[in-house]
């Protein structure tokens, strides 16, 4: 009997594009990993904020790399032994992952642990630069965009009534990474040039779903 073969499906994007929920449910539907690395830049300012490190500083972010000893499971992030999973969620640190993402010594570190990753296909992985650094030979590369504002909106609906964030806070957060992880000379946020685009703006998640099952299914 013929089976399928198993696929390196990248999906990038800027905060609030729906990355998270539609690789987790494309990863789910076709039985693959998945591989969410803003949880490693998210372990790494973690580390930087308990170490009292200086984000730039390059030769404290390249010790405290160094150091780190992650496990990335398919729902938990343990690093050094305690799971961090939940504790990388918050404005500060999300903040600050977008800070220490943009220095060289911590993206390289980063990189072979990501590459690694996806040395065994049959995996979703996201990120900011999956298709463009990481992984450059994928099969299949997305790209999500949404408005700032609707970006905005689904974040909102997920942590904003039960946090203490406005709207207006969460949208100008939003921006600052966007601009943040656009403008940095390395690694910089965009669609690698054989990505699909997808505005996601009017769509469910379902339906981002449905369509990138359908090239998927293309593709095979
Ligand atoms: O995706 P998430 O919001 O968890 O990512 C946190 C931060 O990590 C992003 O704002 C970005 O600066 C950085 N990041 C990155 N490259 C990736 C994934 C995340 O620079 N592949």
């Amino acid at each position: 009997m013929l089976t399928n073969p198993l696929l390196l499906i990248t999906i990038d994007g800027p905060a609030g594009a729906g990355k998270t929920t539609v690789s987790k449910m494309l990863a789910g539907e076709l039985g693959y990993r998945y591989l969410d690395t803003g949880a490693l830049y998210r372990a790494v300012a973690w580390s930087v904020r308990a170490a009292s490190v200086r984000s730039d500083d390059d030769q404290g972010l390249g010790e405290i790399c160094e150091k780190m000893r992650l496990r990335v499971g398919q729902r938990r992030l343990v690093l050094n032994g305690v799971d961090i999973t939940d504790r990388i969620r918050s404005p500060e640190i999300t903040m600050l992952a977008s800070v220490v993402s943009a220095r060289p010594v911590v993206r390289q570190a980063l990189l072979g642990i990501q590459r690694e990753a996806g040395r065994a296909k049959g995996l979703v992985a996201e990120g900011r630069d999956m298709g463009t650094v990481v992984f450059p030979e994928a099969d299949l590369k997305f790209f999500l965009e949404a408005t700032v504002r609707q970006r905005a909106l689904r974040r909102y609906a997920q942590y904003g009534k039960a946090g203490d964030q406005t709207l207006e806070r969460i949208e100008a957060d939003i921006r600052r990474r966007d601009d943040d992880d656009s403008g940095r000379e390395i690694a910089p946020l965009k669609p690698a040039g054989d990505a699909v685009v997808i505005d996601s703006t009017a769509m469910t998640a379902r339906r981002v779903v449905d369509l990138i099952l359908t090239l998927v299914g293309q593709y095979i």
